[in-house]
């Protein structure tokens, strides 16, 4: 499938690593079809962890805003119910508290993602802006981010990433930028 845009989701979580959340999506019986490389059961397709991988104890700098595969990018997903055929991120966190770490692997995720699949603002969404009731729990809303700032920051990348690769293509003499001759 081509993806029809990103859905970007929190753990509810004050720890994660990709194995745990393997773990926990199995646990739901989610299963990955054929024989994929990597986990096994994990819906998502990307998780961004905080630094605390198995306990909220434990705090390792060198796992924090680190991007871990789940599922392939063209792989359908289970993480929001009616966009499995959109990209699924998550941040592991709770109420709303990930580290700058996070934020940055975030944003230049998705705005790589925007570059390549030429998506527009309403195709980048948090899951509490799918419509379904179910994203709502406790009264919190998953990802429990500022929707709005996150898609500025992640178009804000996309334009840098489409202004570099512009800047690095060989334009033959006689291209757009040429001035045309009378
Ligand atoms: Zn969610």
């Amino acid at each position: 499938m081509t993806p029809k845009g990103v859905v970007i989701h929190c753990s509810a979580s004050r720890y994660g690593s990709i194995e745990l959340i393997d773990r926990w999506h199995a646990a739901r019986g989610f299963r990955r079809l054929g024989n994929p490389d990597g986990p096994l059961h994990v819906g998502y397709h990307y998780l961004i962890t905080n630094g605390r991988l198995m306990s909220s104890a434990t705090y390792e700098k060198q796992f924090d805003g680190v991007i871990y595969r789940g599922r392939l990018e063209h792989e359908r997903g289970a993480h929001a119910l009616g966009c499995n055929d959109w990209i699924g991120v998550c941040l592991v966190g709770k109420s709303g508290r990930f580290t700058p770490s996070q934020y940055a692997a975030l944003w230049g995720l998705c705005g790589a993602m925007v570059v390549r699949y030429a998506l527009v603002a309403d195709q980048v969404i948090g899951h509490c802006e799918t419509g379904h009731e179910r994203a709502k729990t406790d009264g919190k809303t998953c990802p429990e981010l500022d929707m709005g700032e996150a898609r500025e920051a992640i178009y804000a990348v996309a334009a840098c990433i489409r202004a570099r690769m512009m800047s690095q293509e060989q334009e033959p003499i006689g291209g757009p930028f040429a001035v045309p001759e009378v």
